[in-house]
């Protein structure tokens, strides 16, 4: 009954929401925050009527405030449900399967190669250096290419790439290829490499609201690149589903986006938490990939990744582990509020 397409097909598995009994959930990289207070007003305010009609298929006013917060014209955002939609549109608009194979990072976030499979397209993983760092270099040296991605910063490795490094690749690369940039956790101490969209019409930048935003429950990301490329994903887009961002998420996000206070006050807590944790990890002899996001990713010698994961879980901390030779010494944790932070790290203190 099932078509053939779906003989190979090995789906992205999410990290778990577990639904029996309450955790300390440092699994997915939600923000341990609620998001902006201005959206209570919105929820209680809000008439159903408003419900009876069809969302705005253009994005119109949200793609207005988006532009807005990042100095761009609304013609150069593309709005989905979700940045994993965004990203799955740009697999199916920019990279062919003609000109050679898709580029990206060994180990990187593991929606590509699903997406790569889902639609046919041929890619290559990159190895990473022997410390973590994306490779473009090696990227480079690759043979012909219909096109790379990559986060920045990487996941679930944490580690940023300076917009240096991105504009050196950038200038070696071919002008006639997309690069995708996944930025879900640029917010978080990165720069982002959104300035370079006036001289680089090659590079489609895409961002999320779940991380940094605290709202990955009303499934909104985004796109910003040349219009070219914008209309490239609305055509994808108006050939699946008019409407993929519904009227309620839009509304949200409106409000989200533009409460900048608010969202500075969240990154800064995150960003001070994660470097307590990494600093105190380390201080118990564990080791820290310099992290740019809001998790680290962290080994204890000795101690299998798997291992880490199952007896933190047994003490009601939930973090995660990636059965992936190469990684799998590792875990991966949410930077969660303070006070969870000290109960993980005393909880590591008696465990390991
Ligand atoms: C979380 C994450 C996403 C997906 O974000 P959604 O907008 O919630 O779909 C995309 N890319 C990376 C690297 C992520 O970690």
């Amino acid at each position: 009954m099932l078509s053939s397409r779906l003989n190979n097909l090995v789906p992205y598995v999410p990290g778990e929401q577990p639904q029996d009994k309450k955790y300390i959930k440092l699994n997915t990289n939600e923000n341990p925050y609620p998001p902006s207070p201005l959206i209570d007003r919105f929820l209680k305010e809000i008439s159903r009527d408003r419900l009876r009609l069809y969302p705005d298929p253009n994005f119109v006013s949200l793609r207005e405030k988006i532009a807005e917060r990042h100095g761009l014209d609304p013609s150069q955002i593309f709005v989905g449900n979700g940045s994993d939609e965004v990203l799955a549109f740009a697999f199916y608009a920019f990279f062919d399967t003609m000109n050679g194979p898709l580029l990206f990072p060994e180990f990187t976030y593991s929606f590509y190669p699903v997406y790569g499979d889902l639609f046919g397209i041929r890619y290559k993983k990159v190895p990473l250096t022997p410390d973590f760092n994306i490779d473009l270099s090696l990227m480079l040296q690759n043979g012909p290419s219909s096109g790379v991605i990559f986060p920045n910063p990487n996941a679930p490795t944490g580690i940023l790439l300076s917009i240096e490094q991105i504009k050196g690749f950038l200038n070696g690369y071919r002008k006639d290829r997309v690069v995708v940039i996944d930025e879900a956790y640029i917010d978080f101490g990165g720069e982002s490499a959104v300035s370079l969209i006036r001289d680089h019409e090659n590079i489609l930048i895409v961002r999320t609201l779940s991380k940094s935003l605290s709202l990955a429950g009303i499934r909104i990301g985004f796109a910003m690149g040349n219009e070219t490329l914008i209309q490239g994903l609305f055509r994808v887009k108006d050939s699946f589903n008019s409407y993929p961002a519904n009227t309620l998420s839009q509304e949200i996000a409106k409000i989200a986006v533009s409460d900048e206070p608010y969202f500075r006050q969240v990154v800064e807590k995150i960003i001070l938490t994660r470097d307590r944790l990494s600093t105190e990890l380390k201080q118990v002899g564990w080791e820290v990939l310099p992290s740019s996001a809001n998790f680290v990713f962290t080994r204890k010698k000795g101690v299998h990744g798997k291992e880490i994961y199952l007896r933190l879980k047994e003490r009601g901390i939930l973090v995660r582990h990636f059965n992936i030779p190469g990684i799998d010494e590792f875990v991966r944790i949410t930077v969660g509020t303070e006070e969870d932070t000290t109960t993980l790290l005393k909880e590591i203190d008696a465990c390991f």
